[in-house]
């Protein structure tokens, strides 16, 4: 604006000094014709293109001042891609193609691996030059015709018209590879580079509507980072298709709920038996709605298939550690983990910058593992249990004695604690024979291993004097407290 408005104040400038000027030779005519009339003239037709050539001047500005305000709207000024704003303009559009001409396309959404350690490690320009540098390798690795756009940060998407799953798992390992291949050289010859962790999601096989489409590919994206980064995630090669399109709606929210942080954390009070202290708290993960908190129960098996479950464990335990201290308070919380998650490489990293963080020591933390998805690898279960053993975390077996591979663990590792399946404890009364001699079993043998024992749904006093009789140390349960937002001291109650 400023460029046109210093060349309408130029132009106008000039067209008053030649009009001036156009007087006083025309006034010149007058009395005769000598030499200085006729410099005059000459001088004057030498200026008259003037105006005109500044007139041309001032409306290809103006033009082009138009242009750049169109493309600032459209486009990213970092990378020159197309921004978010135009991203969903353009991907309505193709759902709206794509459904009339019935033909699939692909969403293909890219998250930059470790990203924030490059910006915080060599400083934001050094970030803008590597995001600069990948925008190249970005376009250069979707084909001609594909809409590739800057989302945010360091998260890019790309509409893949006319493209199949299969197809842009292509054009995605294509841009795998040459990120690899890449390095930003920086003065002193020292090197950046990393990977990219890709999610994709086909319209309209695994989705409705762009925002579903979206959501489905960043679910994706967030499956392939919690699964190792540098890598693809799809829907029909990686997740089983059928459990995400009947938990749509479900991932959707979980989805949202962990973008916008509305993960908090329930604690539920363990005591011991004996003397009803208070021994821990469990924490239970919750998501806050408009109108209500929905427990775990209704939402962890999708986050766990969507590949959400990391992100949540991680908010978790960050909110967890942070209200322990709000609260002073300085005993054990209970953790529930699945063996996938722990296994990923930046469980621990990110488990001890949160501990440093909040002041908080590994002997205060007890993980409880349960056998919910099958671990095809037991070894590797092991040797990421003993390594955190080794720093001074100690471990539960959830819901122990509801499978066999309960068990295989006790076998495998070396653990602290056992939680007997709630289903035994809540049906030990009256006709329970058979519940209430596994339960004691359960409590004989933790005995003979060292292993103390923890009775879930406790719902009465009837049940919390069984569970006192079995031998069993700890109880929890709705009798006892039910989860809240607090770390309360249980009421009395027996
Ligand atoms: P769980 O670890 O066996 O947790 C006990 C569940 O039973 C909790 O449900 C708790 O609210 C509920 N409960 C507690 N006392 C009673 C009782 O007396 N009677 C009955 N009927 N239920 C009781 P919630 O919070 O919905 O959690 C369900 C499951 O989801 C948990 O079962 C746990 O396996 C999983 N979960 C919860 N939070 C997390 C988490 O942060 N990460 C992971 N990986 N799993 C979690
Ligand atoms: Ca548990
Ligand atoms: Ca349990």
């Amino acid at each position: 604006m400023e460029k046109v408005q210093k060349t309408l104040i130029a132009t106008l400038l000039l067209l008053t000094c030649c009009i001036l000027l156009a007087a006083f030779s025309l006034g010149a005519f007058l009395p005769g014709w000598g030499w200085e009339k006729r410099l005059m003239i000459i001088f004057l037709i030498a200026l008259s293109p003037l105006p005109l050539m500044i007139l041309v001047f001032l409306l290809r500005t103006i033009k082009e001042h138009d242009e750049q305000t169109r493309r600032f709207a459209t486009r990213d000024a970092l990378t020159d891609l197309y921004n978010q704003h135009t991203f969903w303009d353009l991907l309505n559009y193709e759902i709206e193609r794509s459904k009339r001409q019935q033909y699939r396309f692909s969403l293909m959404l890219v998250d930059i691996d470790n990203f924030k350690a490059i910006n915080d490690r060599y400083g934001h320009e050094t970030g803008d030059r590597f995001l600069r540098q990948f925008s190249v390798l970005f376009k250069n690795a979707v084909r001609k015709g594909d809409i590739p756009a800057r989302y945010a940060g360091d998260n890019f998407t790309a509409i893949l018209p006319l493209c199949d799953e299969s197809q842009a798992r292509t054009v995605a390992l294509r841009l795998l590879e040459s990120m690899r291949r890449y390095q930003l050289v920086l003065p002193g010859n020292e090197s950046v580079q990393t990977t990219a962790s890709i999610g994709i999601a086909t319209f309209p096989d695994h989705a409705a509507d762009a925002q579903d489409l979206y959501l489905l590919a960043e679910s994706m994206m967030v499956h392939a980072k919690s699964t190792g980064k540098d890598r693809v995630s799809a829907p029909c090669e990686d997740v089983n298709i059928g459990t995400l399109k009947s938990a749509g709606a479900k991932s959707i929210m979980v989805m949202e709920a962990v973008r916008e942080l509305r993960i908090v954390p329930y604690f539920q009070p363990i005591i011991n038996v004996a003397d009803n202290t208070v021994l821990a708290y469990e924490v239970l993960t919750r998501i806050v709605t408009a109108d209500r908190v929905i427990p775990a129960a209704e939402f962890i098996d999708v986050a766990e298939s969507m590949g959400a479950i990391s992100k949540i464990n991680s908010i978790l335990m960050e909110r967890s550690f942070s209200l322990a201290n709000q609260n002073g308070y300085r005993g054990t919380l209970f953790i529930n983990l699945s063996p996938k998650a722990l296994m990923l490489a930046d469980f621990l990293p990110t488990l001890r910058a949160q501990m440093t963080a909040h002041d908080f020591d590994p002997s205060r933390i007890v993980f409880e593992i349960t056998e919910r998805d099958a671990v095809k690898n037991p070894e590797a279960v092991k040797k990421s249990v003993n390594a955190l053993r080794n720093e001074g975390f100690r471990f539960a077996i959830d819901d122990f004695g509801s499978g066999y591979a309960t068990f295989h663990y006790i076998r495998l590792f070396e653990v602290d604690f056992l939680k007997v399946d709630g289903d035994f404890i809540r049906n030990m009364g009256g006709d329970g024979g058979m519940d209430r001699a596994i339960v004691m079993n359960i409590a004989s043998l933790a005995g003979h291993l060292g292993i103390k024992t923890i009775a879930e749904y406790v719902e009465s006093a009837e049940i919390l004097s069984n569970v006192r009789s079995s031998g069993i140390q700890y109880a929890q349960g709705y009798f006892i407290d039910r989860p809240s937002p607090h770390m309360r001291n249980p009421a009395p109650y027996a």
